[in-house]
């Protein structure tokens, strides 16, 4: 298949190249573009056929269900059973942005979409491109992550050219996703509300208006006898081609840990990459290094963390070495993201 890219700028979005990607949509294709968090991969959500499509392209594994997108709160109504007045609460709080909410579904949801679940998930994404796109196809659109699936997700249109070129029908290249991690999952179907995947809206945002909120304990511990609610949650994410470890605890201890590990690979001939942080980074004397951003900014953290996997598999290192963070604000989503890509090997210093 030939994936034509359109190049689109969200501030001034050229009319006839939107027009082309909504026409591809309503007629079954596919087509990637960017939202705030990371780019999409839609296609109609009301298709299934297309939907099927989504899972060949991404190699997504068939029970993992798909982030339903709208571009109004109206919309909602006929994907699920009923609006609690919480979602109502949050929609109106935090949409568009990274927030996706699960509620109970609706019979116009098709299994495919929920992988047989019966909640739904949906968002509303905070970027004129998703947006233009959403409304002027007029339908809901079902859209992961546009990578390869247990790639790290693509913050650019480069990643999503990368991993999909040949495999769908369009890529808009819209720039740089400003949050760089996928939105949070909140599930309000039950009688608990719970994070079931920390994002861009943190629990620090949520708890004003959702006291009783709970954190699904397997998004922060790796442990093969938790099984965690979200299915995507179960699955080795985000990964590098190359071995991944984590420390974390004490700066100090981090650093010293780090550097010791990185002359001990050095010395058997492996490459090794560090990913570090600006308060870090001129401690490190051997190695490939990069830094995240500073520890007081974990914004430009999460923003540059699956850019920066992707640099080190370019770099064809044998082992990345990295730093973890704090789990205040997106400091959880960041640590997820990193457990699930170094596959649980967080290591306490
Ligand atoms: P992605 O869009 O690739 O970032 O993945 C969407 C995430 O939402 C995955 O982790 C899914 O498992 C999760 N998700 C979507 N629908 C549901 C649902 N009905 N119940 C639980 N998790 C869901
Ligand atoms: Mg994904």
């Amino acid at each position: 298949m030939d994936t034509k890219i359109l190049k689109i700028i969200e501030d001034n979005i050229d009319e006839n190249l939107i027009n082309e990607a909504v026409d591809k949509i309503k007629s079954g294709g596919l087509v990637a573009f960017p939202t705030e968090t990371v780019y999409g991969l839609g296609a109609n959500g009301f298709d299934e056929s297309a939907a099927k499509k989504i899972f060949i392209a991404k190699g997504r594994p068939q029970d993992n269900p798909l982030i339903l997108h709208v571009s109004s709160i109206d919309q909602v109504e006929e994907l699920v059973m009923k609006i609690p007045e919480v979602a109502k609460k949050c929609m109106e709080k935090f949409w568009p942005g990274p927030l996706t909410i699960l509620l109970k579904k609706s019979d116009k949801v098709s299994s495919i979409i929920t992988a047989g679940l019966n909640t739904v998930a949906i968002r509303m994404p905070e970027n004129k491109i998703a947006l233009e796109l959403i409304k002027k196809s007029n339908i809901p659109i079902a859209a992961p992550s546009a990578n390869t699936s247990g790639r790290p997700s693509p913050t650019s249109a480069k990643h999503v050219i990368e991993d999909l070129n040949g495999k769908v029908d369009i890529i808009i290249d819209g720039g740089n996703a400003g949050i760089g991690l996928e939105s949070t999952v909140l599930d309000l179907s039950g009688e608990i509300p719970m994070i079931l995947r920390p994002g861009g809206i943190t629990k620090e945002d949520l708890i004003k208006i959702i006291p009783n909120i709970e954190v699904d304990f397997a998004i922060i511990k790796e442990d093969e006898n938790i099984v965690p609610k979200s299915p995507g949650q179960k699955y080795r994410h985000y990964a590098p081609k190359s071995e991944m470890i984590v420390y974390n605890g004490e700066v100090r201890n981090i650093v010293e840990t780090i550097s010791v590990k990185t002359k001990e690979y050095i010395s058997n001939g492996k490459i090794v990459g560090i990913i570090c942080t600006d308060e870090t980074k001129e401690f490190y004397k051997e190695g490939i290094v990069i830094s995240m951003g500073s520890r007081k900014d974990k914004k430009t953290i999460a923003h540059n963390l699956f850019n920066t996997l992707r640099l080190f598999d370019e770099e064809n290192v044998d082992i990345i070495l990295g730093e973890g963070v704090d789990f205040s604000f997106l400091g959880t989503a960041i640590m997820n993201r990193m457990m699930k890509a170094s596959g649980g090997k967080i290591i306490e210093v």
